[in-house]
């Protein structure tokens, strides 16, 4: 991205300045994490867990080798992480979640890792997207990463600014925009839960990481379909319909062939980037959405073709 020398001279003075008056959590010279951000004063808990999530991109970056450069900003309290589409991370220091009752649970460092490893996930994505898909959303990845660029000072320097809502406001104004989420937020959450799950070794990590006793059921509908140790049905997706879960028959499929060892992980994730790339092609060529079933049957159809 053109911005990205921007970024990191600027990142290398807030980095050094912050670490020389009050932060006692330094980053490792290497990783893809390239900045570290505490919304509440850095501590020896969320600096270990600071350190946690670092070490873990960076085992994703030696596995997968690929580590487009973030940012990550370690929250206060919240119920969930996010990634911005342009190259902020943020996670709370407490992943919080909430039982019918009024009742909590946090979430705990393992829950959190395999969190970080999923919107990771949709970092890399985003960078393979950039590329693939840089005739239809090339502008909106690069004021995505303008607007990410403002919020990032904007967190250092512990102040907001209209400028980061206003420009949001007019890119969600803009067709490709709607384009965007009509069509693709469905295959970045695949993609990310699959990078959680076959780095992590484990097909039912995401489901664990989400997953807290006494979860209410109208909750739990929507994470059991992101098990990919579990055989998902097209009756049991259209009862629940959403973007995290709307490709799960693939779920199912990738849960049931999972890679024995780095250089499996790696093409099973380069098969399901470029299956995903040619079904995007298919839907971005037309004005029908595919039903569910279809949605499906084509991306394994387009990963079963891709050179096993
Ligand atoms: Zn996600």
């Amino acid at each position: 991205m053109t911005l990205r020398p921007f970024i990191l001279s600027l990142l290398t003075f807030t980095t050094l300045s912050a670490t020389a008056q009050e932060s006692p959590c330094p980053l490792p010279s290497e990783g893809p994490v390239q900045n570290l951000i505490f919304v509440a004063k850095p501590t020896e808990e969320n600096c270990r867990l600071a350190q946690d999530l670092v070490d873990t991109l960076d085992q994703v970056r030696r596995t997968f080798l690929m580590a487009p450069p973030v940012t990550l900003v370690i929250g206060e309290q919240a119920g969930n992480a996010s990634f911005d589409n342009g190259h902020i991370i943020r996670i709370p220091q407490h992943l919080v979640f909430s039982d019918a009752q009024g009742g909590t649970y946090q979430a705990n460092t393992e829950q959190l890792k395999t969190v970080v490893v999923h919107e990771y996930g949709h970092a890399i994505l985003k960078e393979i997207w950039a590329q693939d898909f840089n005739e239809e959303f090339g502008e909106l990845f690069t004021g995505l990463e303008e607007i990410s660029t403002i919020a990032e000072t904007n967190l250092e320097l512990k102040i907001s600014s209209r400028a980061v809502r206003q420009m949001s406001a007019q890119l969600a104004n803009s067709d490709a925009y709607s384009l965007y989420f009509k069509t693709l937020p469905a295959y970045s959450e695949l993609y990310a839960d699959a990078l959680a799950v076959i780095f992590f070794d484990d097909p039912a990590v995401m489901y664990k990481a989400l997953y807290y006793p006494q979860i209410p059921a109208n909750k739990e509908v929507y994470i059991e379909p992101r098990n990919f140790a579990h055989e998902h049905s097209a009756e049991q997706l259209h009862a629940h319909p959403d973007e995290h879960t709307k490709l799960s028959l693939v779920r199912s499929f990738i849960g049931k062939n999972m890679p024995a060892n780095p250089e499996q992980k790696r093409h099973l994730m380069k098969r399901l980037e470029r299956a995903m790339t040619l079904a995007i092609r298919d839907e971005l060529s037309t004005t029908s959405t595919p039903s569910l079933e279809e949605a499906n049957t084509r991306l394994l159809h387009y990963f079963l073709e891709q050179n096993p």
